[in-house]
């Protein structure tokens, strides 16, 4: 049965922003949740290995998410996994209500979103079982592991033009596949693609499957051309996949800043234009999106939740508008 509960602060999604900022809500004794649909982790459980946080040299994404997870934990923090949260309103009163699929209320002075976002996938056969093992959504994340080997990059776009010319760093060589005949990228980097001795453009294709070995290993992507409708194979360790990222803003009822592409801008506290609101991770407009940004982000979202009930309790919370960066009506 639907039920209605009140916390100070509510944090949505359990990836490394979410379990950062339970560690740190319930260090600071509030009395927080933290809203999963699935299992804790985010983006970590889509992460084979990770390589690029400081104090662990080489840890499994899943093994990563479970140490988060605990010590959030360990300092008090409430997760409640299972449910979707489908909205987060501000009420009349100043206390936000966030909803989820059951219809359960968490009423709350603060909410931090850390709702996270999603790579837009080609919907190929092959794309999800491969995943982790050659397929990927992440050059900075994954490109060590393919030193030496061929690879593809799909998408025409920024990301796919700007992640091709990075990944030749560790790849032998990159095929870029898109489906059109010319790049939507911006006119720079797509001189530094044609540049790159490496990089091969193979135009007018879709990726129509990925196939892999006995080991379970990504090998071969089954290529279409849409001109000329031949069909062939193409040799290939590892597919990275760029043909557009979705931050998970959707839920927030209220309008609330953001860029041209969607994410949410913030201030300097990580306060979006809706007093109280906050965001973490990458969901939020910035250059980059790692686990070391998202821990930070919530650092800062949570003690300056914390400071935002603390100038509640005692009455002082009127501090004009304009004070916030990127506050508009
Ligand atoms: P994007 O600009 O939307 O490009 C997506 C690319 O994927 C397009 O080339 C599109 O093909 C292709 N695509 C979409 N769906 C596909 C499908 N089902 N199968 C095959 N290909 C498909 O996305 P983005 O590259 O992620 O960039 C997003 C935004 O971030 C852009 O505004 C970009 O400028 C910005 N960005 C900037 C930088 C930079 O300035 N350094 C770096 C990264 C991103 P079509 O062209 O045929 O539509």
């Amino acid at each position: 049965m639907a039920a209605i509960f009140e916390y100070d602060v509510v944090i949505v999604g359990a990836g490394p922003a979410g379990m950062c900022a339970g560690m740190y809500a319930g260090r600071a004794m509030m009395r927080a949740v933290v809203l999963e649909r699935g299992f804790p982790g985010g983006e970590l459980l889509n992460t084979e290995l990770i390589e690029d946080y400081p104090g662990f040299e080489s840890i499994l994404g899943h093994e990563l998410a479970e140490k988060f997870h605990a010590h959030a934990a360990k300092f008090g923090a409430e997760f409640r996994t299972g449910s979707t949260v489908e909205t987060v309103k501000r009420l009349d009163d100043g206390r936000f209500a966030t909803t989820t699929d059951t219809g359960d209320r968490y009423l709350s002075p603060a909410v931090i979103v850390t709702a996270g976002g999603t790579p837009v996938k080609l919907g190929i056969p092959g794309e999800l079982e491969y995943a982790g093992k050659g397929v990927s959504y992440c050059a900075i994340c994954d490109g060590a592991f393919f030193r030496g080997h061929t690879i593809a990059v799909i998408g025409g776009g920024d990301a796919a033009t700007e992640e091709a010319d990075f990944l030749t760093r560790y790849a032998d060589k990159v095929y870029l596949i898109h489906r059109r005949d010319e790049l939507r990228a911006s006119k720079i980097l797509q001189k530094r693609l044609f540049e790159n001795p490496k990089i091969e453009l193979i135009w007018s294709t879709a990726v129509e499957r990925a196939e892999g070995d006995e080991n379970g290993l990504m090998t071969t992507l089954k290529l279409h051309n849409l001109k000329t409708g031949e069909r062939r194979d193409l040799a290939a360790t590892g597919m990275f996949i760029f043909v557009g990222f979705k931050p998970n803003t959707g839920i927030i009822v209220d309008h609330v800043t953001h860029d041209e592409m969607g994410y949410i801008v913030t201030d300097a506290n990580m306060e979006t234009s809706i007093r109280g609101l906050f965001a973490a991770g990458d969901l939020r407009s910035q250059l980059t999106r790692q686990v070391t940004t998202a821990v930070g982000d919530a650092t800062t979202a949570t003690i300056a939740a914390e400071k935002y009930l603390k100038s509640l309790a005692d009455g002082a919370a009127s501090r004009p508008r304009s004070a916030r960066a990127g506050a508009t009506a």
